[in-house]
């Protein structure tokens, strides 16, 4: 599994940055943004390092992300609805370039995309 030893989320994939986990397997990790944007906002990373969606990421690790997801929408009680999003590059706002996918979710979200 590819690894950056400079790169936080990696550090955060291997407990060497202590988060607060939701669901973790072999493959991914989902663990709570640090700063969140809604009442329920965990971040779902490939414990191998991928700058972003449009990197090489194995269609087993999709997988296992789209599966997280759902575990994480069970475990925090996401019965309603959630939102999912996933920021590509500098026009999307990505600040952190280790590929994660943020569920945001807990209230009414707003209609509007962007
Ligand atoms: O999609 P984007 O790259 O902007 O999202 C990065 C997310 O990672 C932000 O929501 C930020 O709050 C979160 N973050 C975190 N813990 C860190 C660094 C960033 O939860 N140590």
């Amino acid at each position: 599994m590819k690894t950056d030893p400079d790169c936080i989320f990696c550090k955060i994939a291997s407990h060497e940055i202590p988060s607060t986990v939701i669901f973790e397997n072999d493959e991914v990790i989902a663990f709570d943004d640090l700063s969140p944007q809604a009442p329920v906002h965990t971040l779902v990373i490939p414990k191998g390092h991928y700058d972003d969606i449009a990197d090489d990421v194995p269609a087993h690790v999709l997988a296992a992300m789209t599966e997280a997801i759902r575990e994480v929408a069970k475990a925090k009680g996401l019965a309603e609805g959630y939102r999912v999003i996933t920021n590509k590059g500098a026009d999307a706002g990505q600040t952190v370039m280790h590929f994660h996918m943020h569920v945001l979710g807990g209230k009414t979200l707003g209609e509007g995309l962007v």
